[in-house]
């Protein structure tokens, strides 16, 4: 009994994880044969049982059959871990296989003829066989094929590294193992010392090879089957359960309920809710025992879905580099359980290589050049060093080297051959448990999803960093503007004192040179002949002209100190137009033009600045004057509303092009037609015109068709220029 259960625990052990790894990888050719191997160790054990307890056969025949699936057994092993872990079988593999396949076919028909075992021989132990020469033959081909097996599994374990170096010290223990023992026990001891009494424990030894690929599954990641086979053995303890507990309930509730009476109702009406309760149950205790493996297989499991949202939340909610990466770091660390996280950012234009992450771990210059140049002839996203192929070996010794167990690279999947935005270097795990295929998955959506971070954080930064630099730019030209601008004012100042010392010190000889002329004008140096007269008069029009030229200078310096100040004093405008128009006259008539002025019989008194209102109507008169050609006529009014009182100078002249009319009354300013018909003019009239009828609170009125004439004045509300009550000059209004 103890014997068959031993039998079919291990059958059934080794027939499941043969299908799991047949069916986690059909294709690859150690997946196959470890299928093969599984079932040949199954059918080795059924055959080793049967010869011990024959039936159907006789027990000779059993015996060689033994042997029979015994040869084809170590061919199994042989050609398993020749190929393991690859893929597909080495090409260069088949100059051993070759002889091994020929050694197998010779010598497995031979184990059933009689030239192994010739006979039974019947003693006190029971049946022994009866070995012949042939015997050798087979023992050389086991001796040969599994001690080749376990040199070429030492050989393998001894040049490879990682995850693959504990599978195959795992491998090499279980098979070494095993085969010693069933060598000894079922061949050597059998053969040589005829004790037969252990055989039946053969398939036990097999428990130890299945055993120790249960541990590598579990451990150490074997053909990568943790998940299938944690899934599987829930299965497994939650049939085993439900079926103990039903029998026990079975027969427990049989007796108890029925005692002898076991009618057929009864026992239907028992077994039928005892189903129920299994069926209504089974989910519920699966459960429990998923819960159970998980533990054993993923004590350090993560659920991907929390990973990748968490990590997403770190990254919408950052954008400066430096802390975004800390704290992916912090969300990698925790979930993944590695030793270390590093992020190595590419050089930008305003910044080194950095690496960012785990405190401590940092790689330097040339390492990361030799990483990137290295990297750069890899296809994959993510490489995990121990997955590297031979064909890389320079670049898996680096990161052996460098305790670096993955390398993400954070490149959009388009640029492959671009240099991306860096790299994402990860340690081994803490549990030293080596990264799955699941991992390196949830890294490939992990560094998608960092490349886009990575890349607007850099973005940001360069704006950051040139809006900082054109800030600077502009506050350097900004100061350089500054100076010129200070140096143009000490310029315009001085200018400014120039041209009020100049004004000033020409008004003196220029009112001594207008004085005598009126002299003479006035007879005082005796009497004048007509072409005298005339040339006197001409020279003092011109000289009053500069008089109220230097008065536009002077107050325009005047306006830049600050010194230009309204003295207003009753005056009686209609006056002071009159005597403007008297002096006018003169020019006028010889320059061929009709000057009208009718002057109001009653006009009220108002506070004006008298100095400043006669040079205003003397500049626009004069202007009128000027820019009216011969034959001209000039119409000057000064008219009293109820409210206001109105000037105006009106021309039938050569007018202002609408187009430059809004530049009119800007300092300097003189439209092209004034400038050919008055090549000295100053533009400096209306812009003093301006400011003192708007100093005193009036209005400018303007209105002009280019060929047709214009019309200048200005407009003052009576009411603003009253004349306080204590200034009435009663005597003159009487
Ligand atoms: P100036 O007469 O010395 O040029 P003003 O400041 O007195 O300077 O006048 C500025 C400009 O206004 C003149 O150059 C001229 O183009 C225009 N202007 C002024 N009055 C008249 C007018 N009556 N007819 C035509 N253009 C005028």
């Amino acid at each position: 009994m103890l014997e068959l259960s031993i039998l079919l625990i291990s059958s059934v052990a080794n027939i499941l994880l043969g299908l799991l790894v047949y069916i986690k990888n059909p294709r690859a050719i150690t997946n196959r044969l470890f299928l093969m191997l599984a079932i040949t160790i199954v059918a080795w054990s059924g055959v080793n049982f049967a010869s011990v307890h024959p039936v159907f056969l006789s027990q000779l025949t059993l015996i060689r059959l033994v042997l029979f699936t015994g040869g084809f057994l170590n061919l199994s092993v042989f050609l398993t871990f020749l190929a393991f872990p690859a893929a597909k079988m080495p090409s260069k593999s088949w100059r051993k296989i070759k002889p091994a396949i020929l050694a197998t076919l010779i010598v497995m028909p031979l184990t059933l003829t009689p030239l192994v075992f010739k006979e039974l021989k019947y003693s006190g132990n029971g049946a022994q066989p009866v070995p012949n020469p042939g015997i050798a033959l087979f023992l050389a081909q086991t001796v040969i094929l599994l001690g080749a097996s376990l040199y070429i599994l030492y050989k393998k374990y001894r040049t490879s590294t990682g995850v693959l170096r504990n599978q195959l010290r795992l491998i090499l223990l279980g098979v070494g193992s095993t085969f010693a023992l069933i060598i000894v026990n079922n061949l050597l001891l059998v053969v040589i010392f005829n004790v037969t009494f252990f055989v039946p424990a053969g398939p036990l030894f097999t428990l130890l090879f299945t055993g120790a690929l249960a541990y590598a599954i579990i451990k150490h990641h074997l053909f990568d089957i943790r998940r299938v086979a944690a899934r599987g053995l829930a299965y497994i303890l939650s049939i085993t359960f439900m079926s103990t507990v039903y029998v026990g309930a079975v027969f427990g509730l049989s007796t108890l309920l029925l005692g002898n009476d076991q009618s057929r109702t009864h026992s239907e009406v028992i077994y039928t809710s005892l189903a129920l309760v299994l069926a209504l149950s089974f989910q519920a205790i699966k459960r429990f025992f998923d819960k159970l493996s998980n533990r054993v297989f993923y004590k350090d499991a993560y659920n991907p879905e929390n990973f990748l949202d968490e990590l997403n939340r770190v990254l919408v909610a950052r954008v400066e580099l430096e802390p975004l990466l800390q704290e992916a770091t912090n969300v990698i660390m925790q979930n993944l359980k590695v030793d270390y996280c590093t992020f190595i950012i590419r050089k930008t234009a305003y910044f080194p290589v950095r690496t960012i992450g785990s405190k401590g771990k940092r790689f330097n210059e040339e390492t990361i050049a030799s990483l990137r140049e290295q990297l750069s002839v890899i296809r994959e996203k993510v490489i995990a060093t121990d997955y590297i192929d031979a064909e890389h070996i320079r670049l898996k010794n680096l990161l052996y080297r460098n305790n670096v167990a993955v390398v993400a690279r954070l490149i959009p999947s388009i640029e492959y051959g671009l240099e991306g935005t860096g790299e994402l270097v990860l340690g081994p795990k803490k549990n030293g448990d080596p990264y799955t295929d699941q991992d390196i998955q949830l890294l490939e959506i992990i560094s998608n999803e960092l490349v886009i971070a990575v890349q607007n954080s850099l973005r940001f930064e360069e704006i950051e960093a040139f809006s900082s630099t054109l800030q600077d730019k502009v506050d350097t030209a900004t100061r350089q503007l500054k100076r010129t601008n200070e140096k143009l004012q000490a310029l315009d100042e001085t200018k400014d004192e120039f041209i009020s010392m100049a004004s000033h010190q020409l008004r003196t000889p220029l009112t001594s040179v207008k004085g005598y002329v009126s002299m003479v004008l006035e007879g005082d140096a005796g009497e004048l002949n007509p072409t005298q007269r005339k040339l006197l008069e001409q020279s003092f029009a011109s000289s009053q002209r500069m008089v109220y030229l230097i008065a536009d200078l002077l107050n325009l310096s005047r306006l830049r100190t600050g010194k230009f100040i309204i003295e207003a004093k009753p005056t009686n405008l209609a006056d002071v137009i009159e005597s403007e128009v008297d002096q006018l006259t003169a020019s006028a008539a010889g320059r061929n033009l009709t000057l009208t002025y009718e002057k109001p019989a009653k006009f009220p008194t108002l506070m004006i600045d008298e100095t400043k209102i006669r040079q205003v109507i003397m500049n626009f008169a004069d202007n009128a004057i000027y820019y009216t050609p011969t034959g001209g006529k000039i119409d000057i009014r000064l008219k009293e509303t109820s409210d206001s009182v109105e000037f105006t100078v009106n021309d039938n002249g050569i007018g202002i092009p609408a187009d430059e009319q809004h530049h009119l009354f800007n300092k300097f300013y003189r439209a092209k037609n004034a400038q050919k018909a008055r090549p000295d003019g100053t533009g400096l009239g209306l812009f003093m015109a301006k400011k003192v009828i708007i100093a005193q609170g009036g209005a400018i009125i303007f209105k002009s068709k280019e060929g047709k004439g214009s019309t200048f004045g200005f407009a003052f509300s009576k009411q603003k220029l009253r004349v306080p009550d204590h200034l009435q000059p009663k005597a003159t209004n009487a």
